[in-house]
């Protein structure tokens, strides 16, 4: 007999509910730009919100519903985007918010799509790859008449990666009877992938830390960073950062932290985590937790690892000057003002992580023109995009005597709802 996957949601009990922590950000642009009522309504709500049943044979040959989920949050400026998540507490809440932030990232990065995210409710460490494999192509099976490479184009998020973009473009392809790599990004290069996808969010975190040094007329070669999280966005952004001469005194993953005033090795780092995983057991400075990496003296503090990291419990014991969001809404809404008290200046995440979605875009651009960029083109263009998208956020914080959080929801909110006023209403 078939039964519904429940695995209990930890860390979700103490956490804030992530959609309404995105409409405290969304209502307090909305009020100091004066949005119109009817296009208040409008974004509020997802333009669609899909939730399926993922069934499958498991190894031991019992069948197991899985639920996976699609929100559709808008597609006034093109055809949505957003990664699929698989993880044990992803649940319809989690999803709306996350397709919400996709919306307000692709057009702060002027790029033309609209906003999506999905999500299967399922533990991946405990699947093996044929039981991965199967609920994919289940998943985007039941997803047909929505993804597409001009409706919805999916992408990794956490606990997916590359394979598993390669089977949601196969099975697309195999029902469309051809090949279509545009349906999804974060594919394998050989069969239509991006150069440079796998370190274009760190690079971009990278870009608008440097760009927000600039504006105050700081070297990068006088600061010291502390990043939590070593995984893709983490370990690059440190990677990229210390390259441009900014000392690394701080690292930490989910088995702790180091910190090492002398500055870390981070290719060393690196290579460390690339053979056992994990930081844990090495040799990069006094061991400390991820609480007390967080609160370090420190000019740059990047959040690479997960959401609601800086609370109200923390926020008034950061710091660092300039706090830039790799991961997504490592910042809960009620730590904002605190921030902001202390005169922390905080690139948001719809910002400083946009590199990510600027790639994709960059190889579904590839994808449907079939000529493929070199390395060295994909970082041109993504400097100058992240650059553009730093320095509209920027002027639009000023123009509105706000933060830059408040400045990139203004920013984003005009677009779309400018997009919406031209298409109209279609009732
Ligand atoms: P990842 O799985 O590669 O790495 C996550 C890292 O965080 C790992 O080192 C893990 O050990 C660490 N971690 C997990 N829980 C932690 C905890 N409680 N304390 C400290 N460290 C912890 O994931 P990623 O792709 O680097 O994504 C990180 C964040 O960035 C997520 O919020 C994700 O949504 C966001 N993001 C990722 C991309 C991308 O392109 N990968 C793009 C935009 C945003």
């Amino acid at each position: 007999m078939a039964e519904i996957y429940k695995e209990p949601a930890p860390y979700k009990k103490d956490v804030d509910n992530p959609y309404e922590s995105m409409m405290v950000r969304f209502d307090k642009a909305a009020e100091l730009i004066n949005l119109d009522e009817g296009v208040y309504n409008y974004l509020k709500l997802p333009v669609k919100q899909v939730i399926v049943s993922i069934p499958i044979q498991m190894d031991n040959g019992k069948v197991v519903a899985f639920e996976g989920y699609r929100v559709i949050h808008n597609n006034a400026l093109g055809p949505s985007k957003g990664g699929v998540r698989f993880a044990p507490d992803v649940d319809l809440d989690e999803v709306k918010a996350l397709a919400a932030w996709m919306t307000w990232k692709c057009a702060i990065a002027n790029i033309p799509f609209g906003g999506a995210k999905g999500g299967v409710r399922c533990d991946p460490n405990k699947l093996s790859m044929s039981e991965l494999e199967k609920i994919t192509r289940r998943y985007t099976a039941n997803l047909l008449e929505i993804f597409g490479p001009d409706t919805d184009i999916p992408a990794p998020d956490m606990n997916t990666n590359e394979q598993i973009m390669a089977w949601i473009m196969d099975t697309y392809s195999m029902h469309d009877r051809k090949t279509v790599t545009g349906v999804v990004t974060g594919k394998p290069l050989i069969i239509g992938g991006s150069r440079g996808r796998r370190e274009a969010t760190g690079r971009g975190v990278m870009l608008a830390t440097l760009a927000a040094l600039m504006k105050k007329g700081v070297n990068p070669e006088d600061t010291t960073a502390v990043v939590q999280g070593f995984g893709n966005v983490g370990s690059v952004s440190a990677k990229l950062l210390n390259e441009k001469g900014c000392k690394i005194i701080g690292i930490s993953d989910v088995t702790g932290g180091y910190y090492n005033e002398k500055g870390i090795d981070i290719n060393k780092a690196i290579e460390y985590v690339n053979k056992n995983k994990f930081l844990e057991g090495g040799n990069f400075g006094d061991k400390i937790t991820n609480e007390e990496l967080l609160e370090l003296k420190c000019d740059i503090l990047v959040p690479a690892a997960k959401e609601d990291q800086i609370t109200v419990e923390n926020a008034s014991r950061i710091k660092a000057r300039l706090i830039v969001e790799g991961a997504n809404g490592p910042t809960s809404a009620d730590a904002d003002q605190i921030l902001m008290d202390k005169g922390i200046m905080v690139i948001p995440d719809i910002l400083a992580n946009s590199g990510g979605v600027i790639v994709s875009y960059f190889e579904w651009v590839q994808d449907r023109i079939g000529y493929f960029w070199d390395e060295l083109d994909i970082e041109h263009r993504l400097t100058r995009m992240m650059n553009e998208a730093f320095e509209n956020v920027y002027l639009s914080a000023l123009n509105y005597e706000t933060t830059l959080r408040l400045g990139a929801y203004i920013y984003a909110i005009q677009k779309v709802a400018n997009a919406l006023k031209l298409r109209g209403i279609y009732s």
